[in-house]
């Protein structure tokens, strides 16, 4: 029997570890990405009843769901991005089960956000988080803690104006930085998608999902609770439905963090 994995049960019961749950409720009002007109666009959530203890079920009550892969709180796959689309084990079901679970890195920009909604991660600043913190790990997650999460008002979070929505994210160089000089195993972000609101006119467009992905990295949006991780120290347990060539799929997420 693994010591360090009893260690962790007994940590759990006496409270020094927690589990953190950094998933949004998903149902009819989750919001969803609101794409350029010329593009199709995703459904929302939907629940319908199959039956609730009645003719259609007399003892039992379950729903039929309907939603695009990437609602709410998501997994985003390599396949996802044209970049990504010939890599191997690039879907839901072909990636190996232990990329989905690494230690955590919480960069803490909710300040830098608060003044600037467009706010954009750097390599340097990751670097001046490493000063601090410490070298990324390969294997890492790198969740980039915003507080957009708590924009609850749907029209806040995703924050469209005239000239497109206005949401944080990721320069170019800070994904290539994390894809390639830190081997991460992807990225998560408290925003819509991991890509800044106003990435589409970005060159590359949306440069995180071009880089991660073509890099066999992956996403994770809507995340939520990022406050209550340490920069370092958690763990995070992302796995998505295990759709059969699934470009990603709204999953619980996990972490396991010192209290
Ligand atoms: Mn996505």
């Amino acid at each position: 029997m693994s010591n360090v994995l009893m260690q962790v049960v007994d940590e759990l019961r006496a409270g020094k570890l927690k589990v953190v749950d950094l998933t949004q409720p998903l149902g009819p009002d989750t919001p969803v990405i609101d794409l350029p007109a010329m593009f199709a666009s995703s459904p929302g959530c939907s629940i319908e009843t199959i039956s609730r203890y009645d003719d259609k079920g007399p003892a039992w009550y379950w729903n039929t769901l309907r939603f695009g892969e990437h609602t709410g709180t998501h997994f985003d796959a390599p396949v996802h991005w044209i970049t990504g689309k010939d890599l191997p084990d690039n879907t839901c079901e072909t990636i190996p089960v232990h990329r989905f679970i690494g230690p955590a890195c919480v960069i803490d920009v909710s300040a830098e956000v608060a003044d600037d909604p467009d706010f954009l991660l750097t390599p340097q600043r990751i670097e001046q988080w490493e000063a601090e913190y410490g070298l990324i790990p390969g294997g890492a997650w790198v969740l980039m803690r915003t507080d957009w999460s708590k924009r609850t008002d749907p029209s806040e979070f995703l924050n469209a104006k005239e000239d497109g929505p206005h949401s944080p994210g990721f320069a170019k160089e800070a994904s290539e930085f994390l894809a390639h000089k830190r081997d991460v195993l992807g990225v998560g972000v408290e925003t819509i998608g991991t890509d800044a609101g106003q990435a589409g006119g970005f060159d590359p467009p949306f440069p995180n999902h071009h880089t991660m992905h073509g890099a066999g990295k992956f996403g994770l949006a809507s995340l939520c609770n990022l406050d209550q991780l340490p920069p370092t120290g958690a763990i995070v347990i992302a796995a998505p439905l295990k759709v059969v060539k699934g470009s990603g799929s709204p999953l619980r997420v996990l972490a396991i963090s010192p209290t």
